[in-house]
Order: structure tokens, then C-alpha cells, then sequence
């Protein structure tokens, strides 16, 4: 017999058992996806306390319920390249969660997407955007096609070729995806036009467009910025903030970008940059004008960040070794913003980074760190944000751009950003709010898995009481 059907007072053992069985069922159900365990895991973890408060949580099986995507569609995206060839490539679109809001989520485009990683990325996108206080479910689609490489023409067909496919799935009231990974305004473009090909309606099926045609001020920035005004609204926790604070950034595409602008405007330095074949070291600092060359380096010429070291002098270049600590988080600093992927920042790195003096780490990417280096800066008092509250923000100008579509307006950046800090301040306030009331003040991995996690369960409990 399960434990889930016992009635009377939630204990603790209780409740440990009853997450400990829903894990190894997740586990057994869904073999060969370890991203999707890990990001259940990790909010799993912070429940113990909310079952012994919420029983009907448990008598609902809401973490079971919670687990199981509403819906995983894959499909084929057949596609010519320039000299003639057919490619077969796979998409996904996993709908994680509509309880609070239609789906919204992004798409990444990259030869590692599998089904695994994005419903690791759908559930982990269903909690962050309960906590951005809009009314959004969570989602995450792509394909494991690799834009490095193609040519303009071939990523435009092979855009139009998803959308053909994805298109009865998606609509501004259902699902609404947005970029991600290999994923920026000028996919969104060919996503956009071949949706309104085929729906001949121009509505807000997609987040991300450009400003001239229905996109939000901001959206662009705003998941770079988003991280950077939670470090600091937590560094003001500690009265401090982040002036001439020399600051670690991993990537260089949209998240690394718009992190290091805001890292600017607000005094501190940042040193690093990096992308999949290694990273570059400014001790002088990235100042705005190399940070303008990186942008048309990434952005137009689709260059690599090796060339960063050739373009300005006393910067080192560290190629990766695979398999190797990443020597960027051995850079000594004061905050780190890891923004490129998930799991790049393992236990070593972590112990790298705490021995270098830092005192706050951000996360722009998804889940960049390993559950055992989450210890490690909870436990050495890292003011440590986790991805799903602190690179909120992109999220939630993607819940304002729906809006503006709906009112058929558009504010200006600076009512966009008033609106974007308003928010990462609510979340920020919450987190803290919530880590405080389950008796962990200063732990914002507690109190952003259970805020988020709450909102959510609760939608559920009053939409389908079973
Ligand atoms: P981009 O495609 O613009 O940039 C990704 C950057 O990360 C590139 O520098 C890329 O290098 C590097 N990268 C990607 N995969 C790997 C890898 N396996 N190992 C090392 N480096 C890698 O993506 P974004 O900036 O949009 O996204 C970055 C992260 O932020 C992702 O985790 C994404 O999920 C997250 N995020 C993005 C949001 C958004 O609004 N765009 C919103 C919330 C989260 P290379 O060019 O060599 O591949």
C-alpha cells in the first residue's frame, strides 16, 4: 500500500517519506533524464515543512500531479540546406503547467536538447513564473538542431519548418514560447512570420519580437538586468551593494551581454566572458566599449570569444578542457553571474570560487549549479541566488510584452524597466519573506522553491480538487 492515501497528521517522517516515494517514481518514469530528476530534486527538497503545514498537498498527490507534464509533443523538422540536402532534425514543446497561466516558456536550439532537458527546464520554468507574481504557466520547447555554422537562409528554413509544425499547439491565450539558447530576435522573426503565415492574425503568439513589430522595450535586456538588480536588492540585505565589485560572468550571448551592461551602470567590474570553447580574462575590466564589440562580435558577426583576446591587449585567453575544473570561477573575485548553461559551475568550482573571496553568486542561466556546490555556498553563507528567482526578469518582460500586445500598446523602456525592478523587488521581498517563515532567513534556495512551489500547488488544489 502507498503512503499517499494514509490519512491524519502530516509528520515529518511522513512527509520525507511521501517525497522520497514521488522521486523514485519520477526517477523510474522517467529514465535517462538526469537534468529533469535534478531540477525535481532540488525543489523537492525544500517541501519537507510545506506537506507537514499543507496535508491536502499530499492527500491531492499535487507533487505527482505536479511532475507529470500536461502534455510532451515532439515532432520532425524536415529542412533543405544550401546545397540542396535534406536534414532531419527533432522539436519538442513540453507543457509543464497551465495552473496559473497559459504555458510560456522558451525555446533553445542546440545539438544537446533532448526531451530530459526540456521538461527539466519546463519545471523549473513552472516555479519561476509563478513567482514573478503574472499570471503565466511554465513550458520549454526546441530542437537539437545546431544553428553554429548555418548560413542566414538555412536557419530561416529551418525556423519556418518548426513553426509548420508547432503552430496548432501554441496561441496567445494557450502557449506563448519565447528565445533561449541559439534562440534570439532574429529566430523569433522567422517563428513569428511563418505563425502569421499560417494563422493570418498578428496576435502575441510569441515573446521576443522585435520592438517595430509588437516586442516589448526591454525584453531584450531583461534577463541580464533582472539578475543584476537581485544581486542587488541582496546585497542591500547586507548594506552593501555593488560598487567597483569585480564580478565573474560566464557566457556571451543575451544573458552574459545584458549582465555585464548592468553590472556597469551600476560601478562594478566585470572580467570574464566565455562560450563553449573558453573564456577570456579582463583584469583592466570590460568597460563599455569592448562590451559594444562583444555585442556585434555575438550579435552580427557570430564570432567566437577567443578573438576578444586578440582584439584588446593584456587579456588572457583560457581555451576549455573538457572534463576539467573551468578555470573562470578560479578567477578571485567578488560576485560571480554564471549565464551559459546548465551545470557549469561543479563542487570544485564552487570550492574555487568561495577560496576566491566570493560573496554572491546569481544565476542567469538555468540551474548552471551543481546541487553539491549549492551546498557548499548555503553552508559558507554566499549570498547564493538560484536561477529560478534571479533570472526571473526575462520571464516576466515576456508577461509585459503579452500585455502590451493584448492592449495593443507599448510603454516606454523606462516604464518597462520601472515595472521589471518593481517585480524582481516583489520576488526578491518574497523569497526572503517565505525563507524567514519556514525558519531559514538568508536562504533564498528554501524560500524561492516554496513560494513558487506554493502559488502553484494552490491553483491546483482550486481548479481540480480530485
Ligand atoms: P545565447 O544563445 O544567447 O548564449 C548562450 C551562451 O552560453 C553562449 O555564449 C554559448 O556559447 C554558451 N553556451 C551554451 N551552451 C554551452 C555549453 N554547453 N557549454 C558552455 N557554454 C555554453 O543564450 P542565452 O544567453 O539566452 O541563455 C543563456 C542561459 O540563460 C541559458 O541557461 C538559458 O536557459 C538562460 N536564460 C535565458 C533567458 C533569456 O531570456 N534569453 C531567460 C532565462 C534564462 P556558444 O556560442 O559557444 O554556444
Amino acid at each position: 500500500m502507498t503512503h499517499l492515501v494514509e490519512r491524519g497528521p502530516t509528520t515529518d517522517r511522513f512527509a520525507g517519506r511521501h517525497i522520497a516515494d514521488v522521486m523514485a517514481r519520477v526517477e523510474a518514469k522517467n529514465p535517462g533524464e538526469p537534468e529533469f530528476h535534478q531540477a525535481v530534486r532540488e525543489v523537492f527538497r525544500s517541501l519537507e515543512p510545506v506537506l507537514v503545514r499543507q496535508p491536502r498537498y499530499v492527500e491531492q498527490r499535487i507533487l505527482e500531479r505536479l511532475v507529470e507534464p500536461d502534455r510532451v509533443i515532439s515532432f520532425g523538422v524536415n529542412w533543405v540546406d544550401d546545397q540542396g540536402e535534406i536534414h532531419v532534425n527533432r522539436g519538442y514543446r513540453v507543457q509543464m503547467s497551465s495552473s496559473i497561466g497559459p504555458y510560456k516558456g522558451g525555446l533553445r536550439f542546440h545539438p544537446s536538447v533532448n526531451q530530459g532537458l526540456l521538461k527539466f527546464l519546463a519545471f523549473e520554468q513552472t516555479i519561476k513564473d509563478s513567482l514573478t507574481t503574472l499570471p503565466m504557466g511554465g513550458a520549454k520547447g526546441g530542437s537539437d538542431f545546431d544553428p553554429k555554422g548555418r548560413t542566414e537562409s538555412e536557419i530561416r528554413r529551418f525556423c519556418q519548418s518548426f513553426m509548420t509544425e508547432l503552430y496548432p499547439y501554441i496561441g496567445e491565450f494557450t502557449d506563448v514560447p519565447a528565445g533561449d539558447i541559439g534562440v534570439g530576435e532574429r529566430e523569433i522573426g522567422y517563428l513569428f512570420g511563418q505563425y502569421k503565415r499560417i494563422a493570418k492574425r498578428f496576435v502575441g503568439s510569441l515573446t521576443g519580437k522585435g520592438i517595430k513589430w509588437g516586442g516589448s522595450a526591454i525584453r531584450q535586456e531583461a534577463t541580464g538586468y533582472g539578475v543584476v538588480y537581485f544581486a542587488r536588492d541582496m546585497l542591500a540585505t547586507r548594506g552593501d551593494d555593488l560598487e567597483g565589485k569585480t564580478c565573474l560572468v560566464s557566457g556571451s550571448g543575451n544573458v552574459a551581454q545584458f549582465t555585464v551592461k548592468k553590472l556597469l551602470d551600476m560601478g562594478a567590474c566585470p572580467v570574464t566572458l566565455s562560450d563553449s570553447d573558453g573564456f577570456v580574462h579582463d583584469a583592466g575590466g570590460i568597460d563599455r566599449e569592448k562590451l559594444e564589440w562583444v555585442m556585434e562580435l555575438k550579435q552580427n558577426r557570430r564570432g567566437r570569444i577567443r578573438e576578444y583576446a586578440d582584439r584588446f591587449p593584456g587579456v588572457i585567453y583560457v581555451p576549455r578542457a573538457p572534463g576539467a575544473d573551468n578555470p573562470l570561477w578560479s578567477v578571485p573575485a567578488d560576485c560571480a553571474f554564471p549565464g551559459a548553461t546548465q551545470n557549469e559551475i561543479s563542487a570544485r568550482d564552487a570550492k574555487h570560487l568561495v577560496a576566491g573571496g566570493v560573496g554572491l553568486v546569481a544565476e542567469g542561466a538555468n540551474m548552471p549549479t551543481v546541487p553539491e556546490a549549492v551546498d557548499l555556498f548555503v553552508e559558507s553563507g554566499v549570498l547564493y541566488a538560484p536561477s529560478k528567482a534571479a533570472n526571473a526578469g526575462g520571464v516576466a518582460v515576456s508577461g509585459l510584452e503579452m500585455a502590451q500586445n493584448m492592449q495593443l500598446t507599448q510603454w516606454t523602456p523606462q516604464e518597462v524597466d520601472r515595472r521589471l525592478q518593481e517585480i524582481i523587488q516583489h520576488i526578491h521581498d518574497t523569497v526572503c519573506r517565505t525563507a524567514e517563515e519556514y525558519g531559514r532567513p538568508g536562504d533564498y534556495v528554501t524560500g524561492a522553491n516554496v513560494a513558487g512551489f506554493v502559488k502553484v500547488a494552490d491553483a491546483m488544489l482550486d481548479e481540480s480538487p480530485i
